[in-house]
């Protein structure tokens, strides 16, 4: 490899500013600044031409390479700090768009002198702009997950804010057996609004996603909402007990230092007899992937009417049968339509009858993870074996479910 001095030498057929020279050997550990490096090379070939007695190199001027855009980086780093007061945040990145014209000239210059040592230009600027901006507000760098990203285009001076979603944790109950989890769009207008939805573009009024989204949505001001449940449960079920965990996600927010509290308070208000929220906190995207991963044992309460009489000592003798027991599921009927037809086994962890009239009774129970509860009730006929009724030998059904336990804490 040809010496350092050699290669800055040969850059310097060009005039090139100290930052476009110094960032040729940004891969040579100095301790400088691109601009010192270049200054000091720069320096290093004076010398060198002075003690052979060749001539000295024309002064510099202006930059072949940047057109002495480093020059701009105070204006750069004044409109971003304009641009940033529109959002509240903790943490920044700065990212750049560089006139593509530059970028070739600097890819030329690499063909040149060689890119082993060399850093791009769009690397120092965000640097340097970051700096300057650092140095101007309290807020802090942070390279992995900055609340915004500040994307400078320097041919225009022109700043544009990507602004990372707010993430909230909390848990949910549900009293009401009328809606669903999510916002669920009309299927047939998609969300137009038809004559099917009564031009609301929905199937449903309202949903858990929606009662709680849209206050916080609004205080943070942001632009949608998404919804992370740790799972679901059916419509009609409702869900008491500790709650649901979630994640609501809010993109693009202008507001994220929000009072927890007086949000909870507010959305119980809203969610009254509908559904209530504890325990909001700020979260992250990858507590979003923890919940989605999540397969906590789930406590039902549920309600099943026998279609004909059933004797008490019978009924004793299946529950003590299934109560600690592997079940195989085929995908319920009910669900087969948007599932694939799979068969699974789960496990059902505890069966307690809680009431008992003759033709219709309560029971407990536990199970893993995404046991169909339904259908371990009624069979979905003979899809889920064994069942409730088929050890009975009557049909059963469900008159309703209640989620009383999500167990993720235990
Ligand atoms: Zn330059
Ligand atoms: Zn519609």
């Amino acid at each position: 490899m040809d010496h350092l001095i050699d290669r800055a030498e040969r850059a310097l057929s060009l005039d090139l500013c100290d930052h476009c020279l110094g960032r040729l050997f940004a891969r040579v550990d100095t301790g400088l600044s691109n601009r010192e490096r270049g200054e000091s090379l720069r320096m290093a070939v004076a010398w060198r031409r002075a003690l052979e007695d060749r001539k000295p190199l024309p002064p510099h001027q202006r930059c072949q390479i940047c057109d002495e855009l480093f020059e701009m980086v105070p204006r750069f780093a004044q409109a971003v700090v304009e641009k940033l007061r529109s959002v509240e945040f903790d943490t920044f990145l700065i990212g750049t768009r560089i006139d593509p014209l530059i970028l070739e000239k600097e890819e030329r210059l690499w063909e040149m002198v060689g890119q082993d040592r060399a850093e791009p230009i769009k690397a120092e600027m965000n640097q340097e702009i970051g700096k300057a901006v650092q140095g101007m507000i309290p807020q802090e760098v942070d390279f992995s997950s900055p609340d915004v990203v500040a994307l400078v285009d320097t041919r225009f001076c022109h700043v544009e804010l990507d602004v990372s979603p707010l993430f909230i944790y909390g848990r949910y109950r549900k009293y009401s057996r009328a809606i669903p989890q999510t916002r669920w769009p009309c299927n047939r207008c998609r969300g137009k609004g038809c004559t099917k939805c009564n031009n609301t573009g929905k199937m449903y009024q309202t949903s858990v996603q929606e009662i709680i989204g849209e206050p916080i949505r609004k205080w943070a001001e942001g632009t949608d909402h998404f919804f992370h449940g740790m799972g679901r449960e059916d419509i009609d079920a409702r869900m008491l007990g500790n709650g649901r965990p979630f994640i609501l996600e809010v993109r693009e927010p202008k507001r994220r230092r929000l009072d927890l509290e007086a949000l909870e308070n507010e959305i119980n208000m809203a969610g009254k007899g509908v559904i209530d929220v504890r325990d909001l906190r700020f979260s992250s995207r990858d507590e979003v992937r923890r919940i989605k991963l999540a397969i906590p044992d789930k406590e039902y309460r549920v309600r099943v009417q026998f279609e004909s009489k059933v004797n008490k000592e019978q009924l004793d003798e299946v529950v003590q049968s299934l109560k600690r027991i592997r079940i195989t599921q085929q995908t319920p009927a009910r669900v087969a339509h948007r599932r694939a037809d799979l068969a699974r086994e789960r496990e059902i962890k505890g069966l307690v009858l809680e009431e008992f009239d003759g033709s219709s009774a309560t029971f407990r129970l536990r199970t893993e993870a995404g046991t169909y509860v339904k259908e371990f009730i009624h069979g979905d006929s003979g899809r889920t074996i064994p069942s409730l009724a088929e050890r009975l030998g009557i049909p059963c059904s469900v008159e309703w479910l209640d989620v009383i336990e999500i167990a993720d804490q235990n």
